[in-house]
């Protein structure tokens, strides 16, 4: 085992096969719309770089992150790719956008008035997004502004326009009848504008139909494994395993405690295992006596409280070989995704993803080369 690997409380897998496979899955039913990747945060904390690679491999070619200083980092990765950033125009930063081929989400009618400035000193046509609201409520074009600018399309005057866009707010959800009324409100703010290609899926809005792909759809949680439609199989690949280290084991007896707060009592005499993973890596103090790691097939509960760096399971149950100090516990893995990690932590496995520490000894399947 390589030195970092042994220093650490936990092994972090993080399957590159499995997320180039996803990306394939979704763009084989995506059919004739294209096929981008939601890197924000950092790929939704499992690694800008090591994901845009494979992806770009795998023949990704345009990429959404939040912040221009993530476009940055991803540009000096992938010189080729259409980078999108979703936070809009950083004000002060136009010039760098035009600099380095960034390709901003206009937001407001002052972000489209600046990027018509920024592509005047560039002397081009430089592209961009136009984001409508639809229903967010949170970025975008509010209605009074699209009016105004179908009554002035001069606004738009030395932009390229390459898609307009809207972001679902329901669209995990298949039966909620705002999924249709938004993508109402897109069709009619569009045809009030310059013709132009549109992008309105996230990865669930992906699975509601060819009527939500338009020309451009725009997944992240997907491409990581995570369930696309609630209360539905999910069909992507799992991409991330968590393997906390024993630490050490404990025999306690029948009446006493465990962690902080004494708020785990036990009944009869039970095995403990204390393993190397805490709040402080993102292993929410809401799993406290809720959560489950998993020994082969085996669920070994959490007892008591999460601590900073510890957390304690109780693997009575589970085969002896297997309980020794040096052995892991499946935090996630095989039967526990991260969505069952989520749900159990009372969160979605969007903030378990980004949540993941920085502590993990990572190891990457499939990076190649
Ligand atoms: C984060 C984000 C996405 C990706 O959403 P997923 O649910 O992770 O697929 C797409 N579009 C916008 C505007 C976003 O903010």
């Amino acid at each position: 085992m390589p030195n970092a690997a042994a220093h650490a409380g936990a092994i972090l897998t993080i399957d590159l096969d499995a997320v180039a496979a996803n990306w394939r899955l979704l763009r084989d039913r995506l059919g004739r719309a294209e096929c981008a990747a939601v890197l924000k945060a950092d790929a939704y904390g499992l690694g800008l770089a090591p994901v845009a690679r494979r992806l770009a491999r795998e023949g990704c070619r345009s990429f959404f992150v939040a912040q221009a200083g993530e476009a940055l980092s991803l540009r000096a990765l992938l010189p080729e790719a259409d980078i999108y950033v979703l936070n809009g125009l950083a004000h002060g930063a136009e010039a760098d956008y035009a600099a380095h081929g960034l390709r901003p989400v206009l937001n407001t009618l002052d972000e489209i008035a600046r990027w018509r400035v920024a592509c005047r000193a560039a002397g081009a046509a430089l592209p961009a997004v136009l984001n409508i609201d639809t229903g967010m409520a949170r970025l975008g074009l509010a209605p009074d502004e699209v009016d105004a600018l179908a009554n002035e399309p001069a606004g738009l005057e030395g932009i390229r326009v390459v898609y307009t866009m809207s972001h679902m707010a329901c669209a995990y959800a298949r039966a909620n009848p705002m999924n249709e009324s938004q993508r109402r409100l897109f069709d009619a703010a569009r045809s009030r504008l310059p013709p132009c290609s549109a992008s309105f899926a996230n990865s669930p809005g992906i699975f509601l139909g060819p009527e939500y792909h338009y020309d451009l759809a725009r997944p992240g949680a997907a491409l990581f494994g995570l369930q696309p439609q609630s209360g539905e199989p999910n069909p992507m690949a799992q991409v991330v395993r968590l393997q906390g280290k024993i630490l050490q084991l404990r025999r306690v007896d029948r009446g006493m405690t465990v962690g902080y707060g004494a708020t785990h009592r036990f009944a009869e005499p039970r095995l403990l295992a204390t393993v190397a993973v805490g709040y402080g890596d993102g292993y929410f103090r809401t799993l406290g006596n809720r959560g489950s790691g998993f020994i082969g097939d085996i669920r070994v509960p959490v007892v008591g409280r999460i601590s900073m760096d510890l957390v304690t399971f109780d693997v009575t149950d589970a085969p002896g070989r297997e309980t020794v100090p040096g052995a892991t516990i499946d935090i996630v893995g095989p039967g526990h995704d991260v969505d069952a990690l989520a749900a159990e932590a009372g969160t979605i496995g969007y903030e378990v993803l980004t949540a993941l520490g920085s502590r993990y000894h990572r190891v990457y399947l499939g990076a190649g080369r």
